[in-house]
């Protein structure tokens, strides 16, 4: 089982999330635990400020460090030796994600993501409370729930148990470092475009080793960076 807490100014961003699909699932089965938090909970300041402007002037404001600080500790304990929960900070500056990491990340049993807003949070919230940054991508969102989401569903499809069918990891796209090939569904034909006839044969040995080379074709063509050795074009 692995549980998530989310701390984040707009925890009602992830009521849809929570419910739906394969995470929706993945929460009735007892697989996962999902709970996103209001930061501003944590917020010491009457007026519940999450945000001040930066120390050197420029534009935009900064997260403030005593919310974020107080949150973590509340809900994964101080950092350090003893500390059980992995604590994320999403973060266009952070390593990048991948399914390696997702598939690391799915032996946790309980990790905190922190979503960041605004201009990003305070460097000394990030020494005194995270334990890593991660980024989705080379680009700049404004704010850290959609890469939290994608985080979540990429990790949380991989922890054993969420899956209906753990058979279908087993080719996916990079889990074995290559592309999934091509996929049909009924009709045979969609104008004029007709399924290859060795899909349909009913020979489980060709059908797999047609999937298997066109999988390496497509890893070739589209990603030789993945392509094993041997294997690029
Ligand atoms: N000023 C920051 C910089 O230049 O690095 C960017 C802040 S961004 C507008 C606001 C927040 O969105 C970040 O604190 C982070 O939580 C989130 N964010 C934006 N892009 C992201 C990415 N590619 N991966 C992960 N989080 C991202």
């Amino acid at each position: 089982m692995l549980r998530i807490d989310v701390l984040s100014i707009h925890p009602e961003l992830f009521d849809a999330f929570r419910t739906t699909g394969v995470i929706g699932l993945a929460r009735e089965e007892g697989a996962l635990e999902l709970e996103a938090h209001d930061l501003r909970a944590w917020c010491d300041d009457p007026h519940r400020k999450v945000d001040d402007e930066p120390y050197g002037g420029g534009p935009g404001m900064v997260m403030k460090a005593q919310p974020i600080i107080e949150a973590v500790e509340a809900l994964a304990g101080p950092k350090g030796v003893g500390r059980e929960a992995r604590v994320v900070l999403l973060s266009p500056q952070g390593r990048r994600f991948d399914q390696d990491r997702a598939r690391e990340l799915a032996r946790e049993r309980h990790l905190v993501l922190v979503c960041g807003r605004y201009e990003g949070v305070d460097e000394r919230a990030i020494d005194l409370a995270i334990d890593e940054e991660i980024s989705i991508g080379d680009y700049v969102l404004s704010g850290g729930e959609i890469p939290a989401m994608a985080v979540i569903e990429a990790t949380a499809r991989l922890v054993p148990g969420v899956l209906g069918n753990p058979a279908s990891l087993a080719t996916e796209t990079f889990q074995q470092g290559r592309l999934e090939g091509p996929q049909y569904t009924r009709p045979a034909e969609v104008r004029g475009q007709a399924v290859p006839e060795v899909l349909r044969s009913g020979d489980h040995g060709r059908i797999a080793r047609w999937r298997d080379e066109r999988a390496r074709k497509r890893t070739r063509e589209r990603r030789p960076d993945l392509a094993p050795r041997g294997d690029e074009r």
